[in-house]
């Protein structure tokens, strides 16, 4: 009998994968960075095929760590950067131009285009999400519209699209030889082409992204049949399940429950909060997505809060000025001051996401004054993370009528006990980082664990679920208000840069 999971997570920096066991503990890891490509300011691409070896080679390499034959493995589960969007050969298996990933900007001039015709929210109803370049419905349309050929070859279904999920999945189960063209309705729920209510790609829409129905993949529920592997690394193992990285995060943090919430801190920030079968639509600037859908229960929504930029603003400090050599020096550096000393550091490197949506925007640095040093610039990019949060925490609490009582936290910056602490402090409810971090590995693993058998049901899973730390609010209401009240002008500040 198999006695594990594994886990590919393809992220926005790197690739892993991870292999659980019943308990969710972690038996092997294997991880690898690929490089991102900034061909233009506001362009940021990946290379698919660089990606694709990265993904054997994780693979190949996680199972030698812990010494696992193919019949140890009960399943593969598959989560990835949401949105990124990927065009390939059906014949050849070469993609047609780097993937364009989701903080890509170049479609900035089609979203005022279609905004004008109908405004921003014209696509609300349907898909949940407002008109911005962070979609990969737009992203297609530019590849169908700039890359030669591509158009002509989508129409006679030679030219598939699909985010990194379907790319991976077309490729482990044969590729060029047979590959499976497949995703599932939380990644699909993210091209502003699928219909949240259908849950499948809509006429209307196609038409007015004007994207031929031929180049995409079959929608399926996130937890069940997603084709076998064929390639060598795991050949014969069913890969059982997909979600969308946030949405991995919510069912690896166990947020089954409609109210309940998590708030991943990586490249960005994304809040989900489940509303179970509800479909609720937001009035303050919130997505709304597919959850998930296990086997044999309804499909599950979620309000969600995007932030683009949190943990990259850490590796721009790091990588473009050089203040820190590491991304974990920014604590050192951040609390060798008492506090931001007045400076606030909105890194709208995007144009702001929620609850903003401007495309708009760009980063600025409000505050300065001559007693400004290093130190708090640290703090002001970390605080940046906490404010942001805050943003998306009371928008939510809006849309969904409750009060926040505790956040679940996970993601590469939760180790920073300082930021933990502040966001504690700004938001005024605790913070709990639980026992296992790498909750998107983990929600992959569950969802295709669920559709095996290998868990029962999600009391298996709920019991997985332990309390690492609780931060516990000790700011003072007044100092809490004099921040906030800076944050807001410095946002301010952002807006109308690139009118
Ligand atoms: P992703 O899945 O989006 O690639 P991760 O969850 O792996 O991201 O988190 C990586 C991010 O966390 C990077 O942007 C990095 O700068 C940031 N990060 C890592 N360690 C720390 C730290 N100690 N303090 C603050 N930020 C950190």
């Amino acid at each position: 009998m198999p006695t594990y999971i594994a886990a590919i997570d393809q992220g926005t920096t790197s690739t892993r994968c991870i292999v659980f066991d019943r308990s969710g503990a972690i038996v092997s890891l294997a991880q690898k960075e690929h490089r991102q490509i900034y061909p233009q300011p506001g362009w940021v691409e990946h290379d698919p095929d660089e990606i694709w070896r990265n993904t054997l080679e994780v693979i190949a390499l996680a199972r030698i760590k812990a010494k696992l034959q193919v019949g140890d493995i009960a399943a593969v589960g598959i989560t990835n950067q949401r949105e990124t969007t990927v065009v390939w050969n059906r014949r050849t298996g070469k993609p047609y131009y780097n993937a364009l990933v989701w903080q890509d900007m170049r479609t900035a001039d089609y979203v005022s285009r279609f905004s004008n015709d109908g405004g921003q929210d014209r696509f609300r109803a349907k898909t949940g999400l407002p008109l911005a370049t962070y979609f990969s419905g737009l992203k297609l349309r530019w590849l169908l519209d700039n890359v030669d050929g591509l158009r002509a070859d989508a129409e006679r279904g030679d030219a598939l699209f699909g985010n990194m999920d379907t790319f991976l999945v077309w490729n482990l189960t044969g590729g060029p030889q047979g590959g499976l063209h497949l995703t599932d309705q939380t990644n699909a729920s993210r091209t502003q082409l699928m219909d949240l209510e259908t849950l499948n790609w809509d006429n209307e829409l196609l038409q007015a992204f004007d994207v031929p129905r031929a180049m995409l993949p079959d929608i399926r529920p996130s937890s069940g049949d997603f084709g076998t592997v064929s390639s060598e690394v795991l050949p014969g193992v069913p890969i059982a399940g997909i979600l969308g990285d946030q949405q991995a995060a919510l069912v690896g943090q166990t947020c089954f429950e409609p109210g309940q919430a998590k708030n991943t801190y990586g490249t960005g920030c994304f809040l989900l909060m489940n509303t179970g079968t509800e479909l609720r639509h937001s009035t303050y600037g919130l997505l709304t997505t597919v959850a998930y859908q296990f086997r044999g229960q309804p499909v599950h929504y979620a309000l969600e809060g995007s932030v683009a930029i949190t943990g990259a603003l850490v590796q721009w400090l790091r990588d473009n000025l050089g203040i820190i050599k590491n991304s974990v020096d920014i604590e050192k550096l951040a609390g060798s001051v008492d506090d931001n000393g007045g400076a606030y550091f909105v890194p709208a490197f995007s144009g702001l996401y929620a609850p903003y949506w401007k495309a708009d925007a760009r980063g600025v640095i409000a505050g300065l004054t001559r007693f400004v040093n290093k130190g708090h610039l640290a703090r002001a990019v970390l605080e940046a993370t906490a404010y942001q949060t805050v943003d998306v925490v009371r928008a939510m609490e809006q849309d969904a009528s409750v009060k926040l009582s505790s956040l679940r936290v996970d993601g590469g910056m939760t180790v920073n006990d300082l930021l933990m602490q502040f966001q504690s402090d700004v938001l005024d409810v605790p913070v709990v980082r639980p026992t296992i971090t790498e909750t998107t590995a983990l929600g992959a693993a569950y969802a295709a664990g669920l559709a095996v058998g290998y868990w029962n049901g999600l009391d298996d899973l709920r019991q997985n679920w332990g309390i690492a730390r609780t931060y516990e609010p000790k700011m003072e209401p007044d100092t809490r208000s004099r921040l906030l009240h800076g944050w807001q002008k410095a946002v301010e500040r952002s807006f109308g840069w690139e009118d």
